[in-house]
């Protein structure tokens, strides 16, 4: 059986980095930056005034000196500042040659022409120089940063337009089993909705995925295969149910008919031990227990992985938080176990009311802590490390995210 650790190494191993495309900046929000961007000019660009002020010479300090002319933002200024003069200038205004510190207004008494400076004037003193926010030459995004609103800001601010990131992954969802309905439609009392493939469309979206292909499939291998050919033009295929050792569990056997290079097929995780990963092609495959919790668990562990892999970021390595535990906690030894919870800035309460067929639980959980089989108690007060479901928490190194 493959342990969680070695699964996530084989992950990473066989995942390749996505291809890149070239967007407008506005568009990019949210995917990985694939080259590294080098200033192509100072910021900013020329000297420029902090504050609405006057230019001055600084041996004009506590004199009376002579308005000489006003420069605005956006002026392109031809004034020089001589002694005994002042010239007034606004925020950001490019500084005026000669011009050897800037007074702010509310430092000066202005009496007609006349404006009366005060004595302690530093050199210097608000004038923001050229290239003291970013130098020309040097690199202000390195590839693998994550596009945010302030990523948006400095490529702005160096004119770019347009950038190259990875490409959106798409994901491909399936759901099998003859009891399962969508859930829009009417059902007999024995059947049950569907719950599994919306929720993995939803987050792969969340995960910055786009979904293409969604596919209901009974529990009969000729429609699997069918629709396992439709789906082969995604990146990744994620599949829950019919995994396990059911007569009609036949979600792996249908992908290996079709080629499915298999890495591995059992975890040492509960819940979610039937996992399996491969591939076909390039195409990722990964099959999940059908029941909602166990899928989303190993959703949450290995399916975040690959797609962290896959977009071409610095850090893809699961990371955690570290807090303490708000009671004690008991577990039944001998396996690798995933404990859904609540954490806040304090502590970590485990659900008490968790098992792997639930849906409630997974609702009211934002993160999770895995036990090693060892492990079958944990006094209260103790650190814990949590892997945040709310949150991504990824590190550009592994990190040792077991307790
Ligand atoms: P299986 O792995 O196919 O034996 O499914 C295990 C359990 O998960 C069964 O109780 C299924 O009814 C349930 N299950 C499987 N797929 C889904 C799904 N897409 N949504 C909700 N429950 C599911
Ligand atoms: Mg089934």
């Amino acid at each position: 059986m493959t342990t969680i650790t070695e699964a996530l190494d084989i992950i990473y191993q066989n995942t390749s980095i996505i291809d890149s495309e070239i967007l407008p900046i506005e568009m990019a929000l949210g995917r990985i930056i694939r080259r590294d961007y080098v200033a192509s000019f100072d910021l900013p660009r020329f000297d420029n005034s902090a504050m609405d002020g006057y230019a001055i010479k600084c041996s004009d300090a506590s004199s009376t000196v002579e308005l000489d002319s006003i420069i605005y933002a956006g002026d392109d200024p031809t004034s020089i500042v001589q002694n005994g003069k002042a010239i007034k200038i606004m925020t950001g205004a490019p500084i005026p040659k000669g011009c050897e510190a800037i007074v702010p207004i509310e430092r000066v008494e202005v009496n007609q022409n006349q404006i009366t400076l005060p004595k302690d004037i530093e050199p210097n003193a608000h004038i923001r120089r050229a290239g003291e926010d970013i130098k020309k030459g040097s690199v202000y995004i390195e590839s693998g940063e994550r596009v945010t609103a302030y990523v948006i800001a400095i490529l702005a601010s160096q004119g770019v337009t347009h950038i190259e990131v990875s490409r959106e992954i798409r994901v491909s969802v399936f759901g099998t089993g003859d009891e399962l309905r969508p859930h829009f439609e009417k059902i007999e009392a024995y059947q049950l909705y569907n719950s599994n493939t919306p929720m993995f469309l939803a987050r792969a979206k969340e995960l910055g995925c786009s979904v293409g292909y969604i596919i209901n499939s009974s529990d009969d291998i000729d429609s699997l295969e069918e629709s396992i050919k439709s789906a082969l033009n995604s990146d990744i295929i994620i599949t829950s149910g019919g995994v396990s050792m059911g007569d009609k569990d036949f979600t792996k056997e249908a992908f290996i008919n079709q080629g499915m290079r298999l890495y591995f097929d059992k975890v040492d995780i509960k819940p979610g031990k039937p996992t399996a990963f491969g591939k076909i092609g390039e195409t990722i495959i990964i099959n999940l227990a059908g029941n909602p919790l166990a899928s989303m668990v190993n959703y949450e562990i290995f399916v975040r992985a690959i797609i962290a892999k896959m977009r071409g970021g610095k850090a893809y390595y699961q990371s955690y938080i570290t807090t303490r535990l708000r009671d004690e906690f008991k577990i039944k030894k001998g396996k690798y176990s995933v404990t859904l919870g609540v954490y806040d800035n304090n502590s970590f309460t485990p659900l008490c009311k968790q098992s792997p067929g639930m849906i409630s639980p997974i609702q009211k959980a934002n993160g999770f802590i895995i036990t090693s089989p060892n492990i079958e108690y944990i006094p209260k007060g103790s650190e814990v490390k949590v892997i945040p479901i709310d949150k991504e928490a990824y590190s550009s190194k592994w990190e040792e995210f077991i307790i």
